[in-house]
């Protein structure tokens, strides 16, 4: 039985852990609602520990991750131009799927009409923060110093410094190349790390699932039912229509490969609910499996998992328009278009974390006067679709980033088409561990 588990594919492991957190979760709620030695040694103990250990060594990969992997990718671009070309590609299609996906989600909503006849009154009023200004959102891209930025983990000023670091060691000639080397060995050590970090993930995913599961209120979803399955079609839609579409007609290759090889970023978006942890999965995911040259994956997965979060986007057109159904609101044209607007600059700048779709959500009812109290109405099912939405940001992700690799030449076919590619986990010798 352990050696039938020791061979199966770390894919496999982390399904079979998904499956079994979920059924243990909800096994626990309905056979011990209520006996505090299963809250207390079990939900809060050992599930919350080793899914809390989990999740933090993911992020502890991030920042020397994205460091590493952006440097090596840059220095090895030719020159000034090309990282110009690539930069201005993914911004522009990051920020294009995003509008897309908040308008058909407003569009989605306004013909389904989920919030209509809830008939709500505004009777308090939340405290929001202001959607940031465009001017401090570039004028923050900037680090003062580099080594704060690094130490917070802010994912954009990360990637300008370590941008402008690599293009210097490109630049700098014979010295350039000692240090070039230094950051490559350093690469090959982190994703080393990845992958050692990695074979905790069946078991953090087991514990991560099986807490949410005995506490997530279930309840909710049946008094919202159709607003949550109203945002799930819209986000599968989103996949199915937008990503599928664009990703044929610009690299020609099958979207339905791309999507079956998308399922460990997947499964992992979906345990931890944040984009911003699952950047080592989606980045090992773009470069060994979909066959991105880390050159362009290195750039625009970390890009991606801050600035791109198209299934948030839809979250929030959907819930500006259910609640503004909710409580009997008419929101005019230029009202949707301040939306889209908002919705789109605030996830610049925004981290991918977990919940963090709520906060964004609070600036846009804000900027076109809507109740913030709504977000009480949705919270109850917010973690849940947080999880979904999650996986549909970084399959944005990565979908983009085929299709800048492609244009750039920096797409692999051979990999992409070898349905095995990057499937094996990668075996760590632990004989040369001394
Ligand atoms: N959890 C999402 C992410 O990390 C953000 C959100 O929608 O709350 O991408």
């Amino acid at each position: 039985m352990l050696k039938n588990w020791r061979q199966l594919s770390l894919t496999t492991k982390v399904m079979f852990g998904m499956i079994a957190g979920i059924v243990v979760g909800l096994l626990s709620r309905s056979l011990f609602p209520e006996s505090p030695m299963v809250t207390h040694y079990l939900t809060n103990g050992l599930f919350h520990v080793v899914g809390q250990i989990f999740i933090t060594s993911l992020r502890m990969l991030v920042v020397p991750l994205i460091f590493t992997s952006i440097i090596c990718g840059t220095c090895s671009l030719s020159d000034a131009s090309t990282l110009g070309r690539l930069g201005g590609k993914t911004l522009l299609l990051y920020l294009l799927t995003t509008a897309v996906a908040i308008t058909l989600a407003i569009v989605s909503a306004l013909l389904v009409e989920p919030g209509v006849g809830a008939n709500l009154e505004s009777v308090s009023n939340f405290a929001a923060k202001e959607a940031p200004a465009i001017t401090d959102v570039l004028i923050r891209l900037f680090p003062s110093n580099p080594i704060e930025a690094l130490a917070e983990g802010n994912t954009l000023q990360i990637i300008v410094f370590s941008v402008l670091f690599g293009i210097s060691i490109a630049a700098a000639g014979e010295p350039g190349e000692r240090i070039a080397r230094i950051f490559e060995s350093m690469n090959e050590v982190m994703m080393k790390l990845v992958a050692l970090m990695m074979n905790l993930a069946p078991y953090g995913v087991f514990c991560l699932l099986a807490k949410l599961f005995t506490t997530i209120e279930l309840d909710a979803i049946v008094s919202l039912i159709k607003y949550f399955l109203l945002l799930i079609g819209v986000l599968f839609l989103h996949v199915a229509v937008t990503y599928c579409t664009l990703f044929k007609a610009f690299t020609g290759l099958s979207p339905w490969l791309f999507l079956r090889k998308m399922e460990d970023a997947i499964m992992f978006a979906f345990s931890t609910a944040s984009s911003n942890a699952t950047i080592p999965v989606t980045m090992e995911t773009a470069t060994h499996r979909l066959g991105a040259s880390n050159r362009v994956a290195s750039f625009t997965i970390p890009l991606g998992s801050t600035i791109n979060m198209d299934g948030t986007a839809i979250m929030q057109g959907v819930a500006t328009v259910f609640i503004a159904q909710a409580f009997s609101i008419d929101l005019t044209i230029g009202d949707y278009l301040t939306v889209i607007l908002t919705a789109t600059l605030a996830s610049i700048g925004t981290a991918g974390v977990p919940g963090v779709g709520l906060v964004m959500l609070a600036m846009v009812l804000q900027q076109v006067g809507l109740p913030l109290e709504g977000i009480a109405l949705i919270m109850g099912v917010d973690r849940f679709l947080d999880m979904i939405r999650t996986a549909v940001n970084v399959t944005g992700d990565c979908a983009v980033t085929c299709i800048v690799a492609k244009g750039e030449g920096g797409l692999n076919e051979a990999v992409f088409n070898d349905p095995d590619a990057g499937e094996k986990e990668e075996e760590i010798d632990f004989h040369h561990i001394r």
